[in-house]
């Protein structure tokens, strides 16, 4: 059941009914309410006695909804991140699952244009949001009135279009493309280089199970290694999954595999209409999607004839979900893949250290293309130091004078600085009243576009105040350099020059970020400026100058990862320079030049640096040498939850006297202690027998379930905690 509790439900099967398969849904009396559940086990015991027992209601699939493999994939995943068996499987349902909707879905009305540019001049003449639609319509071809409102048109326009006839409509089945003729896998149009022949040997999907690391430098050609393992894949008529950080920014990422292989290509991910995800599940699920492309969650479809599971960036922090079913989609991946016994491959160019440290060790097999593909070669890296260097808005005289010369040259210039807005914090000159967040311990950051505070932690919004609250002053500013300012400041330094901003601003909307790439591609010299959006497999080919503005960021961070982070996005960042024929040059600026951290990165390679990192780690006793979980515990009420994470403190304690190996650290308040207005504490559990660790789990998780919870208060366990803020 769909219930925050740890445990399954026994019922009577349905009065009259045969006998329903496990893994199916069955709709059952729950307290006074009627609930879908997942059945996962037919017994002839249970301890409730007859009497007690209800029958369910309803059966409502003939077939389970999982394969044997995926079934089991989500009862570990239920055990090993200590989570309700209910929600787990909600979690890996499409919405419209879990609610109750038939797999095969009825048919649904589509709305289609069927009018000239006359039509549309002569009866649309003063409706101009009508004829906005029916535009978009005839861009975009027939939809579903869900669709068309989820696109931002009113519902009553399309009435009124249908009322003046320009509209039509149609009953669709549904919308996933059917296979097409002839044979799936075409001659790729690329010859392999020396070490990509020898990764794609390396991968045998014959052989079962089998874990990869594609460890190649940035433009490498992993995804020419890809599409070649994948081409065995479906030679032998089987399904690619394939899972990568943000479909929406990469959409170049689903084309290049459309353009290769002749079959269907579906997407999933966040921004699809629930239909939508419906649809992609199904098609999955009877083995009609050949390859499939997806975030996250896409790691829960079922597939039918599974091939291969790939995972591209896997050292990218969006594959661990922050909340409910706390997983890791990259671990789940790995687990499925044993359990399906198909191979997997990870591929990154700055591998994650608990991957890195597997495939060092052996577990993983490690394939390495060590040089750029094509004729591109890796980047010039040089320091600027911040603390001796003028600096205006972020942007040093030395790295001004290198920008102007690649512009000159007739190239683009990409900046990268990781805040995004106008300014990360609004200040009075007077009293030095910093405006903070109601709701979280973190400063408000400034925007301009419309003037604003917002809270990056929370959706908090406040108008700029005039005066200050504190001494009534009216000098009042930001402190600091956010993208909205720079873009600002270079606007005016670089008349002639088209200044392109990307960040989560900035990409709002459907069509955004595909019209700010479509005008990089031009290729005119131009002045490219965002965030970790632009660390994300990006391929500009006429960038040629990549200057990275505050690389001390990571350097302090309270989170053991921080510097961990901050080497992998500024490798990815540089990695975007010269990608194509043209040599690039990467600037780093700094005030801590002698930093290992910053200096490491100029003389050596990413694995270089990963491997000082992990005998940091190993000499602290932190992942990937030890296994940590948080407790987190969170409460409205700070009081409550003080007395709360002490009392988990104490049971840990005394479970901890059996077992040798676990090392508690805490309780403290979280390093953000005040997030949306919860107060918030954690409890480190470590042990570097991730088999004690989880019997240990386990147990606590029974002794706090069964325990009172004061109200306002809540816990969870996040197993492989990703971030400890
Ligand atoms: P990565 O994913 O490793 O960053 P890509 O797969 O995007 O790299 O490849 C970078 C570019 O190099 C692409 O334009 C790709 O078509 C090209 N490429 C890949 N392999 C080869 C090859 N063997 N010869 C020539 N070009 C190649
Ligand atoms: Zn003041
Ligand atoms: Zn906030």
């Amino acid at each position: 059941m769909p219930t925050p509790l740890r445990r399954s439900f026994d019922y009577l099967p349905v009065v009259g009914a045969q006998t329903p398969v496990v893994g199916s849904r069955v709709k059952v009396p729950f307290g006074r309410r009627q609930v879908i559940g997942i059945l996962v086990e037919i017994t002839d015991t249970s301890k409730l006695s007859t009497g007690q027992l209800k029958p369910a209601l309803e059966c409502l699939d003939t077939e389970p909804l999982f394969s044997a493999e995926l079934f089991n994939a989500l009862l570990w995943a239920s055990d090993y991140y200590k989570h309700p068996i209910g929600d787990t499987f909600a979690t890996a349902l499409p919405k419209l699952i879990r609610t109750g909707s038939p797999i095969k879905l009825p048919k649904v009305i589509q709305y289609q244009s069927v009018t000239d540019g006359k039509a549309i001049n002569s009866q649309l003449a003063r409706s101009p949001r009508q004829r906005k639609l029916v535009e978009y319509l005839k861009q975009n071809g027939a939809m579903s009135a869900a669709q068309i409102r989820q696109a931002g048109f009113d519902r009553v326009l399309l009435d009124r279009l249908e009322e003046k006839g320009l509209v039509t409509t149609h009953a669709a089945e549904h919308s996933i493309e059917e296979l097409r003729p002839g044979p799936v896998v075409t001659a790729s149009p690329i010859r392999p280089n020396h070490d990509q022949v020898k990764a794609i040997a390396a991968v045998k999907p014959e052989l079962g199970f089998q874990c990869s690391l594609l460890n190649g430098v940035t433009g490498s050609g992993k995804t020419e290694v890809y599409m070649q393992v994948m081409a065995k894949v479906l030679q032998e008529g089987k399904q690619c999954l394939i899972l990568i950080p943000e479909i929406g920014l990469t959409p170049q990422n689903l084309r290049r595999f459309e353009q290769r292989f002749n079959c269907p290509v579906v997407a999933m991910h966040s921004a699809m209409t629930d239909r939508d995800r419906l649809l992609a599940w199904r098609a999955t699920r009877t083995g009609d999607a050949p390859i499939v492309i997806g975030t996250r969650s896409a790691i829960f479809l079922p597939m039918a004839k599974p091939g291969i599971i790939i995972v591209d960036e896997e050292h990218d922090s969006s594959f661990k979900q922050q909340d409910g079913l706390r997983y890791s989609a990259r671990d789940f991946a790995i687990k499925r893949a044993q359990l399906e016994n198909i191979p997997i491959i990870l591929g990154s160019a700055t591998p994650s250290l608990e991957t890195l440290n597997n495939a060092l060790d052996g577990k993983f097999q490690h394939l390495k293309l060590s040089r750029r593909a094509g004729h591109a070669s890796a980047p010039k890296m040089s320091l600027i130091d911040m603390s001796s260097d003028p600096v205006n808005q972020g942007i040093s005289e030395a790295l001004s004078v290198k920008i102007k010369k690649h512009l000159q040259q007739g190239n683009q210039v990409l900046l990268f600085i990781n805040r995004r807005g106008y300014a990360p914090m609004l200040q009075c000159d007077q009293c030095g009243w910093r405006c903070e967040c109601n709701q979280c311990n973190a400063s408000m950051t400034v925007h301009a576009k419309p003037p604003s505070l917002r809270c990056h932690h929370c959706e908090a919004r406040a108008k700029i105040p005039a005066r200050c609250p504190i001494c009534q002053s009216e000098k009042i500013g930001t402190v600091g350099t956010g993208t909205q300012k720079l873009e600002k400041f270079l606007n005016r330094h670089y008349k002639h020059i088209p200044v392109l901003r990307i960040d989560r601003d900035s990409t709002r909307g459907r069509e955004a970020f595909a019209q700010l790439t479509d005008k990089i591609n031009k290729g005119e010299p131009s002045i490219l400026l965002g965030t970790q959006m632009l660390a994300k497999g990006h391929h500009f080919p006429d960038v040629t100058l990549v200057a990275i503005l505050d690389a001390d960021i990571g350097l302090f961070s309270p989170d053991f990862r921080g510097q961990e982070h901050m080497i992998q996005t500024i490798v990815q960042v540089a990695g975007r320079a010269g990608r194509a024929n043209k040599p690039g040059e990467v600037v780093i600026q700094t005030q801590y030049r002698e930093h290992p951290g910053v200096s490491g990165l100029m003389t050596q390679s990413y694995e270089q640096c990963a491997k000082a990192l992990l005998k940091d780690r190993q000499s602290s006793h932190m992942p990937p040498y030890t296994h940590l979980c948080l407790l987190r515990i969170d409460s409205t009420v700070a009081e409550r939850g003080t007395q709360f994470a002490r009392y988990c403190f104490e049971a840990s304690k005394r479970l901890k006297q059996h077992l040798q190996q676990i090392e508690l650290i805490g309780p403290l308040p979280a390093p953000m202690e005040r997030k949306a207005g919860r107060y918030r504490f954690q409890l480190q559990i470590k042990s570097a027998s991730r088999i004690q660790l989880h019997n240990f789990l386990q147990q606590l998780a029974v002794t706090l379930e069964g325990g009172k919870i004061p109200p306002q208060v809540r816990w969870s366990m996040d197993v492989d905690a990703q971030e400890m803020i």
